[in-house]
């Protein structure tokens, strides 16, 4: 079982345009390419996490996320930077669309897909970090019993100043993805370093 580092999507790897309807709107903040890229290299696990109550509330297609999230693995991979696998919630209790209008276990701050994530790919959430701009994505990492970053992205300045749920802190809040990555490489446990491919081909 390996660690891994789970992504909140909109407001932590892409800009927060609320429900994101069309592909022209996928918008990688400009050190997003990068900080993936150091993640690869350190052969953590990338996992993206994410609500798309959209879908419960009739915005738009199931199928339209995953078009979005294969069109926002393009835009990386062009930078050399690979996400390897979504998962995101389509439900909400209060939807339109019946099929998708129910309480989840999934649904962020629960912890549903970080568990499915982890029995599917081999991790293992408790030496994983969870990266995001809102308190949920806090209390989704810290019910799967991940160490949890608060990004000021997206809706995370705000979160921070105003929003946060008692008896609920991060183990770190900072600016933006880029700053998350260096703080999840310098508190990796010596055990969960490992050292990618990339980096033994590269010169020094
Ligand atoms: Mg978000
Ligand atoms: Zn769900």
């Amino acid at each position: 079982m390996k660690p891994a580092v789970f992504l909140d999507r909109d407001g932590t790897i892409i800009e927060n345009v609320g429900y994101l309807r069309r592909l022209d709107q996928i918008a990688p903040f400009p050190w997003s390419v990068d900080a993936i890229r150091a993640l690869n290299r350190a052969a953590l696990p990338v996992v993206v996490i994410t609500n798309q109550a959209g879908v419960a509330r009739g915005f738009f297609a199931a199928d339209f996320v995953d078009e979005t999230h294969r069109a926002l693995t393009m835009r990386l991979e062009a930078g050399g930077a690979r996400v390897d696998a979504y998962y995101y919630c389509p439900h909400h209790p209060d939807g339109k669309v019946e099929q998708y209008s129910i309480t989840c276990d999934c649904r962020k701050p629960k912890c549903g897909m970080i568990d499915r994530a982890a029995s599917d790919l081999g991790l293992d959430p408790a030496r994983s970090f969870f990266v995001g701009d809102t308190w949920l994505d806090v209390g989704a990492g810290r019910a799967a019993g991940a160490r949890t970053i608060l990004v000021r992205t997206g809706a995370g300045a705000e979160e921070e100043r105003s929003l946060k749920p008692p008896d609920l802190s991060a183990d770190a809040i900072v600016d933006n993805l880029a700053a998350a990555v260096s703080w999840i490489l310098l508190h990796l446990r010596s055990g969960d370093r490992a050292i990618g491919d990339v980096d033994r081909r590269s010169p020094i």
